[in-house]
């Protein structure tokens, strides 16, 4: 009988599905890139993954035998499935960073737990199959290093993010953390100039490296706050991507590669972006050294001034230029739509309206895109706070909606401040500037805000939504 799984030239089925998947893969990214068919990428890019999965349940072979507990595979599929659906259905829009964090943990968690299965098994056989020798087990090893580490450190981001873990500023850390990494890269000589052979033998070796590389993890990132979070959420992100890619290396598997590189590429390429946008080096990254002391001079003096509903709906609708910054607060009150109305209004009464995105504004990267996205403002209103600075001497009114940490000036006038060195959106440039958040509280880098009391500023008070709304109405009635 014909094996219906094998094409001429030898080609499989299997392989053909993987090229297929790729190809979604590629499509799917591409199609990330931008608001508008964000959504759609999404679905592609998660089609071919299923694609490629089924694929290899149906028709993945070894040692010309079918793959065996197949009850087992799809009980753990459908549960996973489950409750990937449930979290993600009921979790709310502010909680997005943290669960981003936490399933990007369990992408690293997966591949470190594939070395730890796969390392008792290498054999001379083995090797000579794959026609890898020592690349086996380096893959084996590289995967275990940085899948740990990227679950380890995604967890720590996940609880600083959701709150209830605080960042732990010694600066020796710095020491024991390059010293913690140059153990693991001790490991990887060690096991690689042994027999490997003799694998079954080390594998007691894999769980102190696993344990070592947990330690790591959980130390690389604990120091990091301020305004530096979003810098190592896209580290990690890459981390899991090229953890990924090992495991496509070890079993010559083309989607799991080509995925696993696209991740970690693409995570890369964003924490180059990221460094770069908050004047940051990659090294200092890596070993967990961020931002100025931690211990900011600034302490607040002079007195706020406020400005009514009426005052700020005048004000806004005989300017000739307004920009708005938004911030996580924005996300928190989810005052995207009626933010979008009141753009509208002002722009229908000749007003030019422009939002100054920030990178690092809200709590994932790209967050207020994604945020004025979903209320349909369109992208070109948007303008990224590098290219909108220069023009905000010509601003005649900046509204700050729920921001705090991007419009913070310490990040240029303090050097002892945790953001010092952050570009920032230069808010006090602006001719008058209005502040919507609902008291004085800080930003995620808790520290004090001297633009509040800069005498063009004044205060909006109240949830962003409310006030919104009540601003959208006097700007009606004027
Ligand atoms: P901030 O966290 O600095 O400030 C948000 C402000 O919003 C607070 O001061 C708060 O003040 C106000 N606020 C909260 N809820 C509401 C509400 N319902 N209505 C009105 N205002 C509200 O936000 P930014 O966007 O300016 O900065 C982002 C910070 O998060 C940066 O430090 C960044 O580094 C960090 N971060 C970013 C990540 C990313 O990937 N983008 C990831 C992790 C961290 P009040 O309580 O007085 O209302």
């Amino acid at each position: 009988m014909n094996d219906i799984s094998q094409f001429p030239y030898g080609i499989s089925i299997l392989e053909i599905t993987y090229i297929l998947a790729s190809v979604f893969f590629i499509f799917g990214l591409k199609m990330l890139s931008h608001p508008l068919t964000a959504r759609r990428g999404n679905i592609i890019a998660a089609f071919g993954m299923g694609l490629a999965i089924i694929a290899t349940i149906l028709f993945h072979k070894r040692d010309g035998e079918p793959i065996g507990n197949i009850p087992y595979i799809l009980v753990a599929i459908i549960i996973g499935t489950v409750i990937g659906l449930v979290i993600a259905k009921r979790v709310k829009m502010t909680a997005m960073p943290q669960l981003v964090s936490f399933f990007n943990g369990m992408g690293g968690a997966a591949a470190a737990l594939i070395s730890m299965m796969e390392f008792p098994h290498v054999s001379p056989d083995l090797i000579a199959k794959s026609g890898m020798a020592n690349g086996h087990v380096l893959a084996i090893l590289l995967g275990l290093m940085i899948g740990t580490i990227s679950w380890a450190g995604s967890m720590i981001a996940f609880g600083k993010l959701d709150g209830w873990i605080g960042d732990l500023r010694v600066k020796a850390l710095k020491y024991v953390n390059l010293t913690i990494f140059a153990v693991l890269i001790g490991f990887i000589v060690f096991i690689m100039t042994r027999n490997v052979q003799a694998s079954a033998e080390l594998t007691p070796l894999i769980y102190i490296m696993f344990a070592v590389a947990v330690i790591y993890g959980v130390l690389f990132v604990m120091p990091i706050g301020g305004a530096d979070m979003p810098v190592v959420i896209s580290l990690l992100n890459s981390f899991t991507g090229v953890a990924a890619a090992m495991g496509g290396f070890l079993y010559n598997n083309q989607a799991m590669l080509t995925g696993g590189i696209l991740v970690g590429s693409a995570g890369t390429i964003l924490t180059i972006l990221m460094c770069r946008a908050m004047n940051r080096s990659l090294l200092n990254v890596i070993v967990g050294v961020f931002g100025g002391g931690g211990q900011t001079n600034i302490s607040a003096t002079g007195s706020v001034k406020e400005i009514t509903v009426f005052d700020a709906a005048v004000l806004l609708s005989y300017s000739k230029k307004v920009v708005i910054v938004p911030g996580y607060g924005l996300a928190v009150a989810q005052a995207q739509h009626i933010c979008h109305e009141l753009d509208k209004l002002l722009e229908e009464k000749g007003v030019e309206v422009k939002y100054a995105i920030h990178p690092v504004a809200g709590r994932m990267p790209g967050h207020m895109n994604v945020l004025l996205a979903e209320a349909d403002v369109p992208y070109e209103q948007l303008i990224e706070s590098d290219e909108i600075n220069p023009d905000l001497t010509n601003t005649d009114v900046l509204v700050v909606i729920g921001a705090n940490d991007v419009v913070n000036p310490a990040a240029e006038d303090d050097p002892s401040s945790p953001i010092y060195g952050m570009p920032i959106i230069k808010a006090r440039d602006a001719k008058n500037v209005i502040v919507m958040k609902r008291g004085m509280g800080k930003g995620y880098a808790a520290i004090e805000n001297m633009l509040f009391y800069n005498d063009k500023t004044r205060m909006l008070f109240g949830d962003a939504k409310t006030t919104l709304q009540n601003l959208v109405n006097e700007v009606k009635s004027l």
